[in-house]
């Protein structure tokens, strides 16, 4: 089976903020900044209030970040793809807890993406226990130096979730507020039909994707018993899965552009990543093998 079957690649944006709530620069500069920057489809997704937008050379998601507040950790999740702005007491509504934030953004057709685990605190209880989430960040820009701490990668508490049972499509984004260095550094690649708001969700929802910070996937194709995965120039392609040892995970040395992993039959999920000289990587979303 190949993972990527469509004529096209979009790269997309899926988490960004503006004046509009937190964020230092106004919608408008935001879209020409990621327009600017060679991006398809952006999400604007400011804290607890959506705008919808429309822009004749760029597909707009719209979006929100519904924020929670618990004992030992936050949860965020941001929607995208909604069929309009979300009214004010359904924020209201939306912001009682977690799973009525993934209702409202189910009944405005959206798609809902666990923001930042990392940097939040979330283990993989709480990524078991959130019931329709599509995607969740195995990368956050802003989670990072300079403007946090370095909790921005969350692939180690996605594997744990992965590895319990509750493996999770990957995303990475930028989450930019500062406009400083935090835009246009993580992105995902979308492989679909053509650029409209529809074919991108049905993308998103086919699993058509996947994060990156610099190095890109030309071909994944799994066939039930080997990975096979095609890609730019990378000096390190490693295969995570559920098993904490076993031989021939990792391979290094300069530009490879290829490399086959085949599963063992104690593998519950299984995903590739790819790490560039520069160090930035690109992730695809766990397999479920089980
Ligand atoms: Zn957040
Ligand atoms: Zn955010």
């Amino acid at each position: 089976m190949e993972l990527f079957d469509k004529p096209l690649w979009l790269k997309g944006n899926l988490h960004t903020h503006t004046t509009v709530s937190d964020g230092r620069c106004t919608p408008e500069e935001v879209i020409a900044l990621y327009k600017g920057k060679g991006y398809d489809f952006l999400a604007i997704t400011d804290h607890r209030r959506s705008v919808a937008r429309e822009d004749p050379d760029m597909t707009l998601l719209t979006g929100v970040e519904y924020d929670y507040e618990l004992p030992s950790e936050v949860i965020h999740i941001v929607g995208v793809g909604l069929e309009r702005a979300s009214s004010p007491e359904e924020d209201r509504a939306a912001l009682s807890s977690p799973q009525a934030g993934l209702e409202v953004i189910a009944a405005l057709k959206g798609r809902a993406i666990l923001a930042h685990p990392a940097w939040s605190l979330n283990g993989p209880d709480t990524i078991a226990s959130l019931v329709g989430i599509a995607a969740a960040e195995v990368y956050n820009t802003v989670s990072n130096p300079p403007w946090n701490g370095e909790r921005g990668d969350s692939s180690g508490i996605l594997d744990v979730a992965a590895a319990r049972g509750f493996p999770v499509p990957l995303v990475a984004s930028d989450d930019a507020h500062h406009y400083d260095g935090d835009a246009c550094q993580s992105w995902i690649w979308l492989n679909a039909a053509d650029a409209s708001r529809e074919s991108i969700l049905e993308a998103l929802d086919a699993g058509r994707f996947y994060a990156s910070r610099g190095p890109r996937f030309t071909r994944i194709a799994w066939d039930g018993g080997t990975l096979r995965v095609e890609c730019t120039p990378v000096e390190r392609i490693v295969f995570y899965s559920d098993l904490p040892w076993v031989d021939g995970r990792v391979q290094t040395g300069a530009g490879l552009t290829t490399a086959a992993y085949r599963a063992r039959l104690e593998e519950h999920f299984l995903r590739c990543q790819i790490t560039d000289r520069a160090g930035n990587s690109a992730w695809m979303s766990p397999l479920d093998l089980r």
